[in-house]
């Protein structure tokens, strides 16, 4: 009997070993990953930064945010570019917009956010209170205020939100938990349009899409803008535990001394695996043949799937894709996983594929192969 809070659902399976893109069992069964975790080890399990996380071992693997942290720099400059972000460095997907909701609240000295229907931000009270999902929240009494949540892809009904007191308007531009739904250009376009005219914040959830999880480092490059404040975690460690928020330097004021904090937040060790992972990601050519495979997988599927009644859209964005489909999502993932291909759900019916940016065209074929054995 597990002495665990019941809180997961979990498959009867334990992966203890893992080359690659491929994960092994207890039993030594071997498993084509196209799930990366949840979207977090988006280069597979990558001999680079093992590597470098021995390295970092070897050294010296956290000091606290009262010293000088060199890797927090390093890391910061190569997330950033030729654009003006200060980061802050936390642990997670959560604390990452924890951080956004706090900074947005304090430079702007306003406390409302619009935040979207079938979002999700995650599980902390104020992460949780800004996701759009009543399942998310159920139980747990009164939320933080001031959040409101408009339709997705929906101009107007953001426009009907806002107030002399909204902060900021926060966004995932593709809705990954609640089923693969990508923001529409023109209401992109909108919102930031509509956040220059009225003062709002704009403040970005890359959490899922970041890292390169849709064939660019963020999403928002997809759509030609620089957001406020943008947040990330998941493949920012390739699997180390970390998250990122990043402000526009002109909202560094506002986060001043004493203002926030987090003890584990851009430790050694995560900084190793950041800088590793960012190292390849940013090789050349690495993000653009990354986007070409992702886009060939979902071609491929869009193909292969389309005449089969069980499937109703194959859409995505790199490799970030979702099947919409009528079988019933738990029996679908159960019979990939025992033709040996780890997917996961998003919503109520769509099967969602993240997988690893580092799968060779063989391994990408496979993987289309057993999910066309299981959608027929
Ligand atoms: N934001 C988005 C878009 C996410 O997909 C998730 C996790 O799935 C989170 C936030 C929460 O991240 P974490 O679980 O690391 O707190």
């Amino acid at each position: 009997m597990s002495k665990l809070f019941q809180n997961y659902k979990r498959a009867q399976i334990e992966f203890v070993k893992a080359e690659g893109n491929v994960l092994i069992d207890t039993e030594g069964k071997h498993y084509l990953d196209f799930s990366s975790g949840i979207g977090v080890t988006n280069l597979g399990f990558h001999p680079y930064v093992e590597a470098a996380l021995q390295q970092q071992a070897d050294q010296i693997w956290h000091t606290p945010n009262i010293y000088l942290n060199q890797l927090q720099e390093e890391v910061t400059e190569k997330l950033m570019g030729d654009t003006e972000y200060l980061a802050f460095f936390c642990n997670s997907g959560a604390e990452a917009n924890e951080a956004a909701i706090k900074l947005a609240r304090k430079a702007t000295g306003k406390q409302e956010i619009i935040t979207f229907k079938q979002s999700f931000h995650g599980r902390t009270f104020g992460s949780m209170s800004a996701t759009g999902q009543d399942k998310i929240k159920h139980g747990f009494g009164d939320g933080v205020p001031h959040f409101k949540y408009a339709a997705f892809n929906d101009l107007e009904s953001v426009k009907q939100l806002i107030t002399t007191d909204t902060a900021a308007i926060m966004l995932e531009l593709i809705q990954g938990e609640s089923g693969i739904i990508i923001a529409d250009q023109a209401f992109v376009q909108g919102l930031v349009q509509l956040c220059k005219d009225k003062n709002i914040l704009l403040i970005v959830d890359e959490v899922q899409t970041g890292m390169g999880r849709t064939g660019k480092l963020f999403a928002f490059e997809h759509y030609h803008i620089e957001p406020d404040i943008y947040t990330l975690a998941k493949g920012l460690g390739n699997g180390v535990p970390v998250g990122a928020m990043l402000g526009k330097a002109e909202l560094g004021p506002a986060f001043d001394y004493g203002s926030h904090g987090s003890t584990f937040g851009g430790n050694k060790l995560a900084m190793a695996a950041s800088s590793a992972t960012l190292n390849v990601m940013k090789s050349p050519d690495f993000l653009a043949k990354s986007f070409e495979k992702g886009e060939y997988l979902k071609r491929q599927l869009q193909e292969k799937l389309k005449d089969k009644s069980s499937v109703i859209e194959v859409r995505g964005l790199g490799h970030m894709i979702g099947i919409e489909t009528t079988q019933p999502l738990n029996e679908a993932v159960e019979n990939a996983r025992s033709k040996g291909l780890i997917v996961l759900t998003a919503g109520t019916n769509v099967i969602r594929l993240l997988p690893p940016l580092t799968l060779s065209k063989e391994e990408i074929d496979q993987g289309i192969h057993i999910l066309v054995d299981v959608l027929t």
